[in-house]
């Protein structure tokens, strides 16, 4: 049984895919895909011991040993030509993070189609790295979880990516246009957290004016969203 998280991250897993989940941890994703006959096999890869041998039990724990491999290994070193991946998910990181990962070895993603990315913080940073890297968003969620807010990002490869603005960037062209009421609550949230920022600094002496500046620019963004 997965979290309303994962299972939201599974949601957009292909039918027949091969997947790798990097930083899989317990592997709970590609063992309940593949229990479920969603995906045909893939990588469960882990870069800590502790986590990739949780996932080794998992999958032997489920018999799916001929189905999924764990494979202790830095981001998308996991992949290896031969396994054919076509489908990567990374969820529960940090969005610079997650876009470092995919930087780092992004020949790896030969054969890739799908990207199923949910970034913990920085969301901007794995949209940024989609628009350079050849991958068009085409759906984007957000749920949550025991107080915590996650979005779900998902990328098609596409010959011609869609420019985003830098508030498609920051607030996600999907999220923008559906604007619900997590959304809505998430971005409230963020204001009053800035506009804290903003009082503290400005109370501070020898302020630099342009942190003020910025932090300015910031809550007039998020205002202008929320209207
Ligand atoms: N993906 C699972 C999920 O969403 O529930 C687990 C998330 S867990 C918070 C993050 C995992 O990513 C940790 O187990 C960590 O060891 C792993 N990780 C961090 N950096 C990594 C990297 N460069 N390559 C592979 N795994 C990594």
């Amino acid at each position: 049984h997965l979290s309303v998280r994962l299972a939201t991250v599974a949601d957009y897993v292909p039918t027949g895919s091969r997947l790798a989940d990097i930083g899989t941890d317990h592997a709970y994703l590609p063992v309940n895909l593949a229990k479920r006959g969603k995906i045909v096999g893939g990588v469960a890869g882990e870069v800590v011991k502790g986590p990739f041998e949780n996932a080794q039990h998992e999958i032997k724990k489920e018999g799916l040993d001929d189905r999924i491999t764990a494979r202790l290994a830095n981001g998308l070193r996991a992949i290896e030509a031969s396994d054919h991946i076509d489908t990567v998910v990374i969820a529960g990181m940090g969005g610079t993070l997650i876009a470092q990962i995919l930087t780092q070895d992004f020949d790896r993603l030969t054969g890739v189609q799908r990207l199923v990315l949910q970034p913990n913080v920085g969301e901007k940073n794995v949209r940024q790295f989609l628009m350079t890297h050849g991958f068009q968003l085409i759906a984007e969620k957000i749920v949550t979880e025991d107080g915590h807010d996650y979005e779900i990002l998902v990328a098609d490869r596409s010959a011609t990516p869609q420019q985003l603005n830098e508030e498609e960037l920051r607030f996600g062209p999907y999220l923008l246009a559906e604007h619900n009421a997590i959304f809505i609550a998430k971005w409230q949230r963020e204001l009053a957290r800035t506009q804290q920022v903003l009082a503290q600094v400005q109370s501070a002496k020898a302020v630099p004016a342009t942190k003020v500046a910025a932090l300015e620019t910031e809550i007039k963004e998020i205002e202008e969203v929320l209207q």
